[in-house]
Formats: C-alpha cells, structure tokens, sequence
C-alpha cells in the first residue's frame, strides 16, 4: 500500500515534469502590446491573445481577461502607463489561455472573478489551452457567479453577466453602465471582411452552436453602444445585430446539409472554405493551436443533426 502510494507520487511528479518542460520549452515569447482608449476611464490592451479592457476608478483598476501567461509583465507596464492607481479586479469572459491564462500570476495581486462554469471548466479538464502548450499553469478563479455580479469601486460599477450557453458554457458578457459599453469575450469577434463568422463552439468546454444565438439576444437587452470584442477591433451595436444574423444563417445553412445527408467531410468542406476553418494539415489529437475547431466536429455534427 505504501509502496503503491509512492509510487503514484513519483509517478505523478514525473508527468508534471514533463508537461513543466514542455510548457517552457515550447512557450512563445510574448508579442508587442499596445493601449487605447475607449470612452472615459476605460482603456484597451491589444496586440496577442483576447482584448483586455483596463477600467480606470479612483480606487484602482477593474481589468477584464489578462491575455496569455507570457502576457502578464507587458499588461502590468500597459496599465501603469495610464493609471498609478492599483489593480484590484480582473474578470474574465471564459478560461481559454488567450483570455485568462494570466489569472495564476494575477491572483496574489488582484481578486480574479469568472462565471462558476468557467471555473469549474478549469477544474475539469485541467488545461485552458487554446493555443498554449499543454502543462500552461492555471490560477483558479476565487470568486464566481452564476447570474450576475456587479463590482463597485471608486463610484463606477462594473456588471458581469451570463445569458447562456455559446463560445463555451461559462461565457461571462462584462457591462460598463456608465459609458454604455460591453466586452463579449468570443461570444461576439469584431471581424472585418472576411466570409462569414469564423465563430468556435469549445464543445469540450460546454459550448453550444444551438444556443449562441439565444445568448447573443440576451447580450443585446443590455442599453449599449460600443462593444470590445473577444478579437479584433472596437465595434457597435450594428456590428453585434449582424454578427447574430451571420451566425444564425451559418447554423441554418449547415444544420440543412446535415438534415440532407451530407457527411462531415462535405461539412467541414464548407467550414474550411466559406468560414476559414482550418483542417488541412491538422491532426484529429492532440489538442493543436488553429486546429480545434476541426478537432471538436464529431461534436458540431451530432449537434447540428439533433436540430
Ligand atoms: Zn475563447
């Protein structure tokens, strides 16, 4: 019985040291960051990974997603070019490593605050990776919420808020009253040209391409103009009302080919060319940078064959 439980340990210390040694060894250098202003008191970093939104009160600095890992030292110096004042809040929109992945080193300096599914994704499947290297360390989330959470300081609030299911099953859409403006996380991407919604359902993180729309519409209840996307630029409130219409003509174009009996390769074609899918060239497992949306289409067509 001892002898088994050491050998666990060991067995356990071994495997850590090796996702240690790959997450090192295979860990990108960070990319340039850059900072802008929005409205008012709020600011947006930019350049790798998510958008972060920096919000500037008198009693510290309420940062929405902390971008990857690597990121962190950069996020520090961005918000200090604008603000003494302290970070005190970081909330995120999901667990992805491009969004929250800088929650473990943010934790002994700001409370982090995410949706309870968000957090218990993190517990679940041990890794946040979108793009990072299996064996990136996590920083659970001290805080969550279920409907709703409101952080007040300096006299600003600022609303984080749950409509549903979409990007994952933990997708927090965080509300500044005040200046009338959202950041959606990857519920809503501000593209530019492009073919169609290059949108990722996480299906192993609960994400859901049925209710998307649903949630989008819950998102849209919110008195707003100005909207900091997952990815890309700053955007409206236009831009939220076409991106739902996109989806839903997506979701209704290939949930017709499933009920017609083409088959995932024919799907997935569509993906690829009208939507900027990536599958070429990516393997079915391990998780790959680019390549999970084509890795979770087992699941994409058992959900669009149940419509
Ligand atoms: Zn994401």
């Amino acid at each position: 019985m001892k002898r088994k439980t050491l050998g666990s340990i060991l067995l356990a210390a071994f495997l850590l040291q090796g996702a240690w040694v790959a997450y090192t060894q295979n860990q990108k250098p960070p990319g340039p960051l850059r900072i802008q202003k929005i409205k008012g008191d709020l600011f947006m970093i930019s350049g790798e990974g998510g958008n972060v939104a920096v919000y500037v009160t008198n009693e510290g600095v309420v940062l929405v997603d902390d971008m990857f890992d690597r990121n962190h030292a950069d996020i520090l110096t961005q918000v200090k070019s604008v603000t003494d004042k302290p970070l005190r809040y970081v909330i995120n929109t999901h667990q992805h490593d491009d969004h929250a992945g800088g929650d473990l080193k943010m934790l002994p300096i700001a409370e982090v605050i995410a949706h309870k599914n968000a957090r218990a994704n993190l517990v679940d499947i041990k890794q946040p990776y979108y793009e990072d290297t299996p064996g990136t360390p996590i920083g659970l989330p001290r805080v969550t919420f279920s409907d709703e959470l409101s952080v007040h300081l300096g006299g600003k609030e600022v609303r984080a808020k749950y409509f549903g299911r979409g990007h994952t099953s933990g997708d927090a859409v965080v509300y500044f009253p005040d200046l009338r403006v959202i950041h959606t996380g990857d519920l809503f991407l501000g593209q530019r040209g492009g073919k169609g919604p290059n949108i990722y359902v996480d299906y192993a993180q609960g994400g859901s391409f049925m209710d998307w729309t649903k949630t989008l519409d819950g998102v849209l209840t919110l008195d707003f103009d100005s909207v900091i996307p997952g990815h890309g630029p700053v955007s409206t409130k236009a831009d939220v009302i076409k991106f739902r219409a996109d989806v839903e003509t997506m979701r209704n174009r290939l949930a017709a080919m499933v009920r017609q009996g083409r088959n995932k390769p024919e799907v997935l074609k569509v993906l690829e060319d009208d939507y900027g899918w990536r599958s070429t060239g990516c393997p079915l497992t391990p998780p790959t940078a680019g390549c999970l949306q084509f890795q979770q289409s087992d699941a994409l067509m058992a959900e669009l064959a149940k419509n």
